[in-house]
Parts: structure tokens; C-alpha cells; sequence
């Protein structure tokens, strides 16, 4: 709902979900992730019009993000890191999608992350807030140096990160991040896809590097210093 509705200025809160086609209000049991969609087998129940496919396969991702987490962190460190993911997840899709970061998403996660750091039994707030530096300044520079090559949404994104991992993971996901977009931007090019001059959208290696530092930095950090 969250990635349907930013990018078209809709509120979040109001009105009550409703089938993006014809607007009839939805039931409670039709908004049972992917089990809805499944049983109307794809359709809305009001007006038979079409739901995209990608609505419960965003659900799905969603659900598996949260159960891997599920299976590695408990407690205070679970909780945070699937703020973080949900966040992420609807960021990755609407730059995907839209080639945009709603500024009001990357606020909702600030301001969450800003309210869990205060209650991590690990990190103290001091870092969190080196995360946010950690994370937004890299971009930043880039974006000067660059005059522009990075988006104001990317680094926005990226400071929200620090602030939910702290200055060493989020650095690590940033490099996982341009590693994984370098790479897409080879094989869009090979394969022709794309010209040396068209953009990529960022969000979503953003997210998909936040997601490897969170599940293997600690291994990865560790392999690169025992090869030193
Ligand atoms: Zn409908």
C-alpha cells in the first residue's frame, strides 16, 4: 500500500484500502497477503479487473526478508532490522518503479530509527549517529563530485541506514551496493540494454546491500582481514 500510494501523493492513513481500479473499498479478508490474491486468483472481487502480479510477489518478498531475519536476530536487534527492511523494501520498489525516493518514507524511517537507537542494548546512540554520516556522506560527496550523478533520495536513504547499522555495516553495504549496481550496469550493457549514458536507479542495490552486510558482514569483514 505504502509503495502504491507515495509516489501518486496519496495519504497513507485515508482512505481505507480500496482496489486501485474501480475504488471499492476492500473487505478485511481480501487484504490477506498473497492468500487474497491467490484465492480471487488475481482479480478484484468487485470489478474482476486485473491486480499486477507484482502486489503478492512484494508480499512474498517481504514475508521471506522477515523470516530470514526471523531465523538469525531476536529481540531489540530483530525488531530494528525489520523497520529497517520494510522501509527498504518499499524504497527499492517505488525507485524501481518510479525513479524516486518519497521524501516522506525516508523521514518515517529517520524517525523510527532515530526513536529504536535510543533502546539498543548494543550500539549507544553516539553510534547511530556516526551511522548517518557514515552512511549519507560517502553519497554526498559523490553527489557534489558528480554534479548530480547521485539522487538527494539515495543519500537520504543511505544516511537512514547508518543510522539503523552503525558507521561499520553501513559502509559495508554501501560498497555491496555499488559492487552489485556496477555489475547489473555491465550486464545491462552487454546485453545491450542499456547505453553508457542511461542511469541506473540506486535504491534497490542500496537495499540489496544493506540485506548482505546485515546477513554475512560479520564473515565478510573477517575473511577480508584475515587475507590482509
Ligand atoms: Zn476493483
Amino acid at each position: 500500500m505504502v509503495i502504491y500510494r507515495l509516489p501518486r501523493g496519496e495519504s497513507v492513513v485515508y482512505p481505507l484500502s480500496h482496489c486501485p481500479l474501480c475504488r471499492a473499498r476492500l473487505k478485511p479478508a481480501d487484504l490477506v497477503p498473497l492468500v487474497s490474491w491467490l484465492l480471487l486468483q488475481g482479480k478484484c472481487r468487485y470489478c474482476g479487473g486485473r491486480i499486477p502480479v507484482r502486489y503478492p510477489l512484494v508480499e512474498l518478498a517481504t514475508g521471506m526478508v522477515f523470516l530470514i531475519l526471523a531465523s538469525r536476530f531476536y529481540g531489540w536487534q530483530l525488531v530494528s532490522l525489520q523497520v529497517l527492511a520494510a522501509v527498504l523494501i518499499s524504497a527499492a520498489v517505488i525507485d524501481y518503479r518510479h525513479g524516486i525516493i518519497p521524501n516522506s518514507l525516508v523521514l518515517a524511517g529517520f524517525v523510527l530509527g532515530l526513536g529504536l537507537s535510543f533502546f539498543n542494548p548494543v550500539l549507544g546512540w553516539q553510534q547511530h549517529l556516526l551511522g548517518v554520516i557514515a552512511g549519507g556522506g560517502p553519497l554526498l560527496a559523490l553527489a557534489v563530485l558528480s554534479r548530480g550523478g547521485m539522487g538527494g533520495g539515495d543519500i537520504k536513504l543511505a544516511a537512514v541506514m547508518g543510522l539503523f547499522l552503525g558507521p561499520r555495516l553501513v559502509l559495508l553495504a554501501l560498497c555491496l551496493g555499488s559492487l552489485l549496481a556496477g555489475l547489473a550496469g555491465m550486464v545491462l550493457l552487454l546485453l545491450g540494454k542499456k547505453g553508457r549514458k542511461d542511469t541506473l536507479v540506486f535504491g534497490p542495490f542500496l537495499a540489496a546491500g544493506a540485506f548482505a552486510a546485515i546477513m554475512w558482514g560479520q564473515q565478510l569483514v573477517a575473511w577480508y582481514l584475515s587475507r590482509l
